[in-house]
C-alpha cells in the first residue's frame, strides 16, 4: 500500500523515537536493556497499585471510571479535581480541575501542545517551538506536522571536579532566536540528567513573558511527581507556564496518562483535540492514582522509596563506570535527577551512532547520544560523542552492560 500523503511522508519513516521504542519492545533474548525510558520495577510501589486494583475491581462505581465509561475529554473530572486540590494546598498555586487536562501520556501532549502553539500560520512566518538547553528530549523531535517546528540552543559546558561536567543554559542570544511560539525545557532533562535551577527558569520565564509565548516545562521525572530530582529545587508554575506531568515514570507507562497544567485556554485547546483524536484520554492510571495522591501517600512514596531507588542507582553505575573506564577520557553528566546517566567521551573517534551499534551487536542496548540534538542546526562535535545509559534496571545487568560499553570505547580509542 502507498502511503502517499504529506502527513504519511511525516510521520511513516524512520525516526529515533521509533528506533527507540522498537528497541524497547523487539529486543533479542538475553539483551542488556540500558536503552529506553523504561522505569524500574518496584515491588514496594507495584504492591501499592496492586492494592489499588482490588480496591477498585470491589467498587462498581470505581469500575465504571476506571474502565467502564468515557471520561470527559479533557480527562476524568474526578482526578482532575484532586490533582488541582493537591496542588493549590500543597504549593498554592491557584488551581481548580479547569487548570487540569490529561492526554494519552505526556508525550501525546506535546504532539498536541507543539502543533498548536507553532508551524505554519496563515499571516506571517512559521512559528517554532524554542529549547533553550540542547542536549534534549528525543521525544520532542518529530512531532511537527511540517519540517522546522523546532529551533534549539546548544547549552554551555561547565566542567566539574572528579569527571563530572554539567550543562547550563547560554542566555547570551537566546532572546534574538526569531519567530518563537513558546520556550520548552524537560526538568530534570532527559538525556542528561540536567536539573534547570530557580533562577535559570525564571530568566527563561521572563523571556517568554516578554515575547508574549508560554514555557513549557516538561517535569516527567520531576516534581511534584514522581520527584526524580536529586536537587533541593521547587517545582515551576505561573499562569504563563505549561507545566506537563506524567504517571509513566511512577511506574505506571502502560497507562498511558500525562497531565497537562496551564491557564484555562491552553485546557479548552488540549481538550477539543482529544476530543478529535482520541474521544477520551484513559482513566485507568489516574483510578489507581487519585487517592494516593489525595492522601499524601504517593508524596510520601516518592520521597521515600522512588527518589532514593534511582538515587542510588545512579550512585552505583557511576562507580561502576569509573572502575570500567580507567584510563578512558570518560565525563558523566552531573547526575541531578531522572535515571539515565549521560556520558560524554571527548573526541570519540567514532560516531556515537557507530558505537551504539557495535554494542547492540554485544547485546547491549543503550541510545546513541546524536538523537538529542533535535532543533539544532549548526555542527557540533559534542553530539556525536555522547551516549545514554538507563542505569534503573537490576543492578548486575547495568554492571555487565557497562563492563561491554568501557571494552568497546577502549577499543574505538585505541584503533
Ligand atoms: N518527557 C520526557 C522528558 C520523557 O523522557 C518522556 C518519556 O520517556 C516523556 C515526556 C513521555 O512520557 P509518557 O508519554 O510516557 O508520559
Amino acid at each position: 500500500m502507498a502511503f502517499d500523503t504529506s502527513f504519511a511522508r511525516r510521520f511513516v519513516r524512520p525516526t529515533g523515537t521509533l528506533e527507540l521504542m522498537e528497541d524497547l519492545g523487539g529486543a533479542r533474548p538475553g539483551t542488556i536493556m540500558l536503552g529506553g525510558g523504561n522505569p524500574a520495577r518496584i515491588p514496594a510501589l507495584e504492591a501499592v497499585y496492586a492494592r489499588r486494583l482490588v480496591e477498585i475491581a470491589g467498587d462498581r462505581t470505581l469500575f465504571g471510571r476506571f474502565a467502564a465509561s468515557y471520561a470527559a475529554p479533557g480527562g476524568d473530572v474526578g482526578f482532575r479535581t484532586t490533582v488541582a486540590e493537591v496542588l493549590v494546598s500543597r504549593y498554592g498555586w491557584p488551581l481548580t480541575w479547569r487548570n487540569v487536562a490529561l492526554t494519552s501520556g505526556s508525550q501525546s501532549a506535546f504532539f498536541t501542545l507543539f502543533n498548536l502553539l507553532a508551524g505554519e500560520r496563515d499571516d506571517g512566518p512559521r512559528q517554532r517551538i524554542l529549547l533553550p538547553l540542547a542536549p534534549e528530549y528525543i521525544g520532542y523531535a518529530d512531532v511537527g506536522l511540517s519540517d522546522g517546528l523546532l529551533v534549539s540552543r546548544p547549552a554551555e559546558i561547565e566542567v566539574l571536579p572528579e569527571g563530572f561536567f554539567k550543562y547550563r543554559v547560554q542566555f547570551d542570544g537566546l532572546e534574538a532566536v526569531p519567530d518563537v511560539a513558546a520556550l520548552c525545557v524537560s526538568r530534570p532533562t532527559n538525556p542528561s540528567g540536567n536539573v534547570l535551577d530557580g533562577d535559570e527558569l525564571s530568566r527563561l520565564d521572563a523571556i517568554a513573558r516578554r515575547r508574549g509565548v508560554p514555557l513549557i516545562v516538561d517535569a516527567a521525572y520531576g516534581l511534584p511527581f514522581p520527584g526524580i530530582q536529586f536537587t533541593g529545587d521547587a517545582p515551576y508554575w505561573n499562569d504563563n507556564v505549561i507545566l506537563c506531568l506524567s504517571l509513566s515514570k511512577l511506574g505506571l507507562p502502560a497507562t498511558r496518562t500525562g497531565i497537562v497544567i496551564a491557564a484555562e485556554p491552553v485546557i479548552d485547546a488540549v481538550t477539543a483535540f482529544n476530543a478529535t483524536a482520541a474521544l477520551a484520554p484513559p482513566a485507568t492510571g489516574p483510578l489507581i492514582i487519585e487517592p494516593l495522591l489525595a492522601s499524601g501517600e504517593l508524596e510520601a512514596l516518592c520521597r521515600d522509596v522512588i527518589r532514593p531507588y534511582y538515587e542510588q542507582r545512579a550512585h552505583d553505575a557511576i562507580a561502576w563506570l569509573r572502575e570500567a573506564c580507567d584510563g578512558v577520557p570518560l565525563r558523566i553528566h552531573r547526575p541531578e535527577g531522572a535515571f539515565f546517566l549521560w556520558l560524554w567521551f571527548p573526541g570519540l573517534p567514532v560516531t556515537s551512532r557507530d558505537l551504539y551499534a557495535r554494542l547492540k551487536a554485544r547485546g547491549v542496548l543503550v541510545l546513541s547520544g546524536h538523537h538529542f540534538f533535535p532543533g539544532l542546526a549548526e555542527p557540533w562535535a559534542h553530539r556525536d560523542e555522547c551516549l545514554r545509559v538507563n542505569c534503573s534496571h537490576e543492578p548486575d545487568r547495568v554492571q555487565a552492560g557497562i563492563r561491554l560499553i568501557a571494552e568497546e570505547v577502549r577499543c574505538a580509542y585505541r584503533a
